[in-house]
């Protein structure tokens, strides 16, 4: 049976305080904590201190704070909506929260709460729009725990899109009747074209569209975003991508991204695995991109999750061309691609001074034939080369690498699972590489990095890949005997 939540011993309000006073008795640090928090409102600072510190003063200044520069009386606070006894004195400060109670003013007093009618929460601020924390005595480090978490989540746009909605509240109530075309509106509003154009800094833009919205009355636009989940690890999703699969009503995801970023999502959202893995029902790209043009025909907001790097193997340029040209608006967020991910598990650096100055992001899948790609002849020259979907012509790579010139002896790391908690580190030659083709252990998916960078990398957590290469052998003999 679920708990009925505890109840709350100090129930949060907002308090109007635009002009008003706030008295804040104090010159020292926990003065200029108070002054800096009432600062970021439009209330009209009052500051008691008979000998502020330099940086209180320098806020006083900096800020039109009023500043009382006198030893404390009652006759200071009156006026004031709210203060703050904030002296670092416990005489004192009880003292003014006695004076303050007697005027009638609510008083906070700085780490004292039997003296205090109220506490201030922790602030994410996107004003007009405020979040307020309160822990009740959970502690400070809890509540910036949660504020920085909190503020992570939202974009730093939503305040002047909450401007601009406050604006054109009194307009959308005379055009639109009340129920369900306002709500479809501002549902729009915040998550549609208008929130986009806002998020690219657009103000203009963002205000057409919303009139557009008003005017035509039109079916909401769906917009697709292309979006990168990252190697694997949830933590390495961007915050972009996080909030977008918040908003989103449609996530289409890979059968790579695993399932708590797909879960990150708001609970009512509609999940369309599209596979794109062996031996799963998969949909064909063709199939993918008119499931993507019909979602945004109907007006979803479509988050379309690939793993990695959405531009990097990841067929992106076909879904954008489709989506081009039908009309559909889209964007693209970058994630963490998959040798960089491995890169980092190996400690390996991917250009190295005087070694290694540029990259190679290939499959392998274009060494058949008898001209060697552009990118064997630079991993040749020095290149770091990155081997996506390498698996299954490791033995291939490396054969036509050593054919063409590359040293059997160039240093190769391979990881399985990239960032993920079940990854495993080899290390090895060109010459190990062959083996990685018939090891059946390895289920994850493989990124192996060729190169004399990879030489830089650190192998305390890596296991030889050679240690394999005779019982790989072995079995594939044995798979041979077997058909
Ligand atoms: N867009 C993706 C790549 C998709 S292709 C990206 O940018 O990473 C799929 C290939 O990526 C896999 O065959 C494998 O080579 C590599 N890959 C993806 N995730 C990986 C991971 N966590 N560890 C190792 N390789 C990975």
């Amino acid at each position: 049976m679920p708990q009925a939540p505890a109840k709350l011993n100090a129930f949060p309000v907002f308090m109007r305080v635009a002009g008003e006073a706030v008295a804040i008795v104090g010159g020292g640090e926990e003065a200029l904590a108070k002054a800096r928090l009432i600062g970021q409102s439009s209330a009209v600072l009052r500051i008691i201190a008979d000998a502020p510190e330099h940086d209180l003063l320098a806020f006083i200044a900096a800020n039109g704070a009023v500043h009382i520069a006198a030893a404390y009386e009652a006759a200071h606070l009156e006026g004031a909506v709210m203060v703050f006894a904030a002296s670092g004195n416990e005489a004192l400060d009880r003292r003014v929260a006695e004076d303050a109670r007697r005027l009638g003013i609510p008083v906070n007093a700085v780490d004292r709460p039997e003296l205090c009618d109220f506490f201030t929460p922790a602030l994410v601020n996107r004003a007009p729009v405020t979040i307020a924390i309160g822990t009740e005595g959970a502690g400070p480090v809890l509540a910036q725990m949660l504020r920085s978490r909190i503020d992570r989540m939202l974009s730093p746009s939503l305040g002047p899109l909450a401007s601009l909605a406050a604006s054109l509240r009194g307009t959308v109530e005379r055009l639109l009747p009340k129920g369900n075309a306002r709500r479809r509106f501002w549902s729009e509003f915040f998550g549609g074209a208008p929130a986009r154009a806002m998020e690219a800094g657009q103000l203009s833009q963002a205000h057409g569209a919303a009139v557009d919205l008003l005017l035509s009355n039109a079916p909401a636009s769906g917009h697709i975003a292309l979006v990168g989940a990252g190697p694997g690890a949830e933590d390495l999703l961007t915050l972009r991508a996080h909030r977008l699969l918040m908003e989103a009503d449609v996530i289409v995801h890979d059968a790579l991204v695993p399932e708590a970023i797909v879960a990150m999502g708001r609970r009512d959202a509609e999940r369309l695995p599209v596979g794109k893995r062996k031996g799963c029902h998969t949909k064909s790209q063709a199939e993918i991109n008119a499931l993507l043009i019909e979602l945004g025909r109907d007006g979803k907001r479509v988050v379309r999750l690939k793993s990695g790097d959405p531009l990097v193997f990841g067929r992106a340029g076909e879904e954008m061309a489709a989506l081009r040209d039908a009309g559909i608006a889209y964007e693209v967020v970058p994630g963490v691609t998959a040798a960089f991910a491995a890169a980092a598990d190996f400690e390996l650096p991917l250009t190295l001074r005087g070694v290694s100055s540029s990259m190679v992001f290939t499959t392998g899948h274009d060494l058949k034939g008898n001209s060697l790609p552009d990118w064997a002849k630079l991993a040749i020259s020095g290149a770091t080369v990155a081997v996506y979907m390498g698996r299954s012509v490791a033995a291939e790579v490396a054969g036509r690498l050593i054919e063409a010139g590359l040293s059997p002896d160039t240093a190769v790391a391979v990881v399985e699972n990239a960032s993920l908690a079940n990854r495993r580190r080899f290390h090895g030659t060109l010459a190990d590489l062959p083996s990685l083709e018939v090891r059946a252990d390895l289920t994850g998916p493989v990124m192996t990095i060729i190169g004399d960078a990879v030489a830089g990398a650190n192998f305390e957590r890596s296991e030889p890949l050679a240690a394999h290469r005779h019982e790989g052998a072995a079995q594939t003999a044995a798979e041979g005997a077997d058909r």
